[in-house]
């Protein structure tokens, strides 16, 4: 059944997908085609139930179908899909937005991810009046032309497009550094005065595996920004209420001048917010000359569903903490079992397991590991019920629906395959 969905879907879709890693290729499998979820498990087309850990990339914090959300969301429903003007709750959550991550002052709902950091950086380039942007080699920031690049011939010359289609004359203004490398900052700052509109940065990168920030690198990227009159750009599309309530910046107390959200906040809906400053986000349409706009921007039921969220992570007051008691937990099992074989990084309820047993601190150590061990474990683990990422590049994701048991079989799966190879 599964199979017969799959040659059905390569017929008219592009990889019989809508977004290219949900194809496994990277692993070597085909897809499994999702009938229903619950909590932590995934149950496909065939009757199969997986413990889930990618969470749809980010999105499921609480786990799935969580009650509490879908019926907010049901009742949404009920009122109407789309109205083309505004609504209470999108005020609700500009404020809570506001009270629960203090720099977002002012903030604009969007459709997704790449719409808010493609919008937050067309609003700094407004705001200094400077091309340029800075973000560095192994950090994703959604599929916007000008970000789509992750690696130049050097971190001092032109930077090439990531993706056929794109126009280098759009990516040149595109600079990328290093991440983890106050140097490699420095240097772009240096050579281009005066140029530099801001530098985006994934405050903890999740999408070259999961790479903590050196202790001081996310502080640094705020002196050298003000220093230099650029912005400083947080993309917490995944770090935003997966880490603490106040994202990553409040989780390295570090704050940013713009940042974007996607993902938790919108509870499994459509989803992407950017906001900051009051006196640069004044700069948007229609208070002023930066346009951005979206026909289903602050969607009734997107917004029900992210409130709905939001809600609970803020009333389980408890929630940050026993996520990251567990994942550190779960981490360091995996560590001791793989004896070396591995390297576990961690934080919060983000983690990556990297076939290398050397440390993974930024892109080319992350691209050291060994993904043909990588698709063979995920492939071991798929076929006994243990859902992960189908690459090593993405992060494996902890949901409060993970209980104790949970982890034990996926420890014990786990424990099987180390001992095999
Ligand atoms: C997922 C992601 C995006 C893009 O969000 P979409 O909703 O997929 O467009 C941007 N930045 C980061 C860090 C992400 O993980």
């Amino acid at each position: 059944m599964n199979k017969t969905l799959y040659e059905r879907a390569k017929k008219h879709m592009p990889g019989g997908v809508n977004s290219p890693v949900r194809s496994c290729r990277a692993v070597g499998r085909i897809p499994k085609f999702i009938k229903s979820t619950k909590g932590a498990y995934l149950t496909d087309v065939c009757g199969n139930e997986m413990i889930d850990y990618v969470c749809s990339f980010g999105p499921g914090i609480l786990g799935h179908a969580h009650p509490a959300v879908i019926e907010k969301v049901k009742a949404a429903c009920d009122e109407g899909l789309t109205y083309g003007a505004p609504t209470e709750r999108e005020v609700q959550m500009a404020e809570l937005l506001a009270e629960l991550v203090p720099s977002m002052e002012v903030s604009r709902l969007v459709s997704s991810g790449t719409e808010a950091v493609m919008s937050a950086v067309r609003v700094a380039r407004g705001f200094t009046g400077r091309d340029k942007i800075i973000k560095f080699r192994g950090c994703y920031h959604g599929h916007s032309d000008g970000l789509l690049v992750k690696a130049g011939s050097g971190a001092l010359t032109a930077s090439l497009p990531d993706s056929a289609g794109i126009p280098a004359d759009i990516t040149k203004n595109t600079l990328v550094a290093e991440y983890n490398n106050e140097e490699s900052v420095k240097a772009l700052f240096e050579a281009n005065p005066g140029q530099i509109a801001a530098v985006i940065v994934e405050p903890v990168a999740a999408n070259m595996g999961v790479v903590l920030p050196a202790r001081g690198f996310l502080q640094f990227l705020r002196s050298m920004t003000k220093q230099y009159g650029a912005l400083l750009i947080f993309d917490e599309v995944i770090t935003g209420f997966r880490l603490s309530l106040g994202g990553a910046q409040e989780y390295f107390q570090v704050k940013p001048d713009l940042s974007a959200f996607g993902k938790i906040i919108g509870g499994g809906m459509p989803v992407g917010a950017y906001g900051g400053r009051e006196e640069i986000m004044r700069l948007v349409a229609p208070d002023g000359p930066v346009y951005q706009a979206g026909t289903l921007s602050g969607n009734p039921v997107t917004t029900a569903a992210g409130l709905a969220t939001l809600s609970i992570l803020k009333e389980d007051t408890g929630i940050y903490e026993r996520l990251e008691k567990r994942t550190a937990g779960f981490a360091g099992e995996i560590r001791d079992m793989a004896k070396g074989r591995v390297t576990v990084n961690q934080t919060g309820s983000l983690l990556s397991i990297f076939f290398t047993p050397d440390p993974v601190t930024d892109y080319p150590s992350a691209l050291r590991s060994d993904t043909a061990a990588y698709a063979d474990y995920y492939g071991f683990l798929l076929d006994r019920g243990i859902y992960v990422a189908p690459s090593q590049f993405e992060a494996m994701f902890v949901s409060d629906a993970h209980s104790g048991e949970d982890f034990a079989r996926t420890l014990e799966v786990m424990r099987e395959y180390f001992q095999a190879i």
